[in-house]
Order: structure tokens, then sequence, then C-alpha cells
């Protein structure tokens, strides 16, 4: 996944030998390197793959994994008016051959690439597990949610072999599950967004995923100006630069995952969508004026010990 995945776990001795640990931690990374090969879109033989190669209404059976995650992100996807969409796949594409020849696609190319994209167009058949497009061309990257999927399930996998006290990193996706000891909470950091050797807020959680997206993280250069990777599916064109950075707190890693990557397309819009939603909460840095500003969903104090410097 381009990534770096690190495991924590905290075992008492006395009752889980450091040697089960292990092997709880070594199953969780299996269990990644599974993920990896059935989400690539750069293997050939991966599910995401064959589905990616899918003409117009021809139907195919996917795992009860694939189509739960793509489930989930077509439910998102109504949630945030489109704002994230897994079917952006040939916008990805096009600014990825732009960036290559450092040229500026044609608007008229990324208009007619636009009618490709559209996560109504996507359909899943939940009684035989299938899924259909009803374009051709039409393709779908989960690279906005296939790391937390995959944190998640390293999750699971660390619980079914009796772990109960764990961090699960995945670049940046974390999971924290129960306490990092008997009286403390895991302690996680937010880059600060213009400095990566500061952090710009602590949180001490338990039980809870927490993902940053941000300009800072990824972007590339096009004709001497920077672009964010992340694409507004609406408009076809990367995100401009008024959101700095997303984080999102969330019960699991895929919907923090999901809901970062979709709040850097919304800004401060996205913090009233998830009011709606309960027990998420987010931290959104914007720049205006050359000025960085930090909104904080309603309530996150309460419920969450936070300390935070000053940007
Ligand atoms: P993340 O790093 O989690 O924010 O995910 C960014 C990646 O998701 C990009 O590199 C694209 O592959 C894909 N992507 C870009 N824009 C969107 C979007 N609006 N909705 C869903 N996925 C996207
Ligand atoms: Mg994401």
């Amino acid at each position: 996944m381009g990534t770096v995945v690190q495991i924590k776990v905290s075992i008492d001795p006395a009752k889980y030998g450091e040697a089960r640990a292990k092997d709880a931690i070594n199953r969780a990374f299996d269990e990644i390197k599974r993920i990896e090969d059935v989400y690539s879109l750069y293997k050939d033989s991966s599910e995401i793959s064959r589905i990616n190669r899918l003409k117009k209404n021809e139907r195919l059976q996917i795992s009860d994994g694939v189509f739960n995650l793509i489930h989930k992100t077509l439910d998102y996807s109504e949630r945030t008016g489109g704002a994230f969409d897994i079917t952006v796949k040939p916008l990805v594409e096009v600014w990825n051959a732009a960036r290559k020849a450092d040229k500026m696609p044609e608007e008229r190319e990324i208009k007619r690439v636009l009618g490709r994209v559209g996560y109504k167009n996507v359909v899943l058949d939940g009684i035989v597990r299938a899924i259909h497009f009803k374009k051709d061309g039409m393709g779908i990257d989960l690279g906005a949610a296939a790391k937390g999927y995959a944190t998640d399930r390293a999750v699971s996998i660390l619980e079914e072999n009796g772990i109960d006290s764990a961090l699960v990193n995945s670049g940046g996706d974390m999971y924290c599950l129960g306490k990092r000891t008997a009286h403390e909470l895991w302690k996680v950091g937010v880059q600060h967004p213009r400095d990566k050797n500061r952090l710009f807020l602590e949180i001490r959680l338990k039980d809870r995923a927490i993902d940053t997206s941000g300009d800072y993280e990824r972007y590339f250069f096009l004709e001497g100006k920077r672009y964010s990777h992340i694409i507004d599916p609406r408009t076809g064109y990367p995100i401009g630069d008024e959101v700095v950075s997303a984080s999102v707190i969330a019960a699991d890693s895929t919907t923090s995952d999901i809901l970062a990557t979709a709040m850097c397309v919304l800004g401060e819009k996205g913090l009233d969508i998830i009011k709606n939603y309960g027990g998420i909460d987010a931290v959104l840095v914007t720049e205006e004026r050359g000025h960085l500003k930090v909104r904080m969903s309603e309530g996150i104090r309460k419920r969450y010990d936070i300390s935070e410097e000053k940007l």
C-alpha cells in the first residue's frame, strides 16, 4: 500500500506470553498483506483490477470483504453528496498522466472523463454479491479507504488472538485498541501541517480510530504549481488550497480514512455534515490569507483529552 505499518501491543507477560503476542502480530501482518493483494490497483490479478476491467453491465461476483467495503464507500458518497467517490479512478489517471507530461489537462478532456465518474453508476447486488457498472470505461480506486480497512482487519485479528491492548498505525491511519496500560489511554499525536518535526495535537484515545488527510501529505507539481492528490469528483479538478488538513476520529479506521479524505473536499461544510452522524469528530485546519485556522467538531473537547499547540 506504499506505506509503513506499525503494530504495538501491550500485554501482561504473566497472563499472555511474548511468543503468543508475536504470533498475533504476525497474523495481523499476514492479513494486511492479503488485503494488499486483493485491493491493489497495480496487480492485474487483484480483485479490484478484475472489477476495473468490467464493461458496461457486465457482472462479477466479488468476495464479502470487497463487497462490504464498496458498500460502505457508496454509503458515504451518498452522505457526503458525492465529495467522496471511489469512481474517481479515471480522473486520477488523467491527473497522473498530466503530472508525468507536466502539462495541464484540457478542460474538455476533464469534462469527457467526468462522464465516466459517479458512484451512482456502481450497482451492487446483495443477494449474489455481484457488482456491475452502468457505463463503459469506469473504474474504482479504494486508495482513500483501503488503509483504514487494513487497519481495522489487523485489529480484528489481534482481538481474535486475545490481544486487548494495541496500537495499529498504517501510515498515519491509527487505531487504539483498549488502553495502553491499566491507568493510561493511548496517546496519539497529529503532525503540525507545516512542520513535520512538530506535533500540533495530542489526543488520548481508547477503542477509537484517527486518521489525517491533507495537502502536506501527498501532492504533485504541475507546470510549477502544487496540487493535491485528492480530487473533487464533482468538478474533476484537484481540491483547492483552502483545507490544509483534516483529522477524523471515529469508531473504526475505515470510517476515519473515508471521512478524512471527504473532509478535505468538503472543508467547513464537512463539519456540519458529521454533526449528524454521532460518534464522529473532526479537526479541520484551513489556510485563510496566509493564516492557519483550526476548527473542531462540537463537543470534541468534552469527549477527549486534547492538548494543542498554537498554529
Ligand atoms: P487519502 O490519502 O486517504 O486521502 O486518499 C487519497 C487517494 O484516494 C488518492 O490518491 C486517490 O487515489 C483517491 N481519491 C482522490 N480523491 C478522492 C475522492 N474525492 N474520493 C475518494 N477517493 C479519492
Ligand atoms: Mg482517506
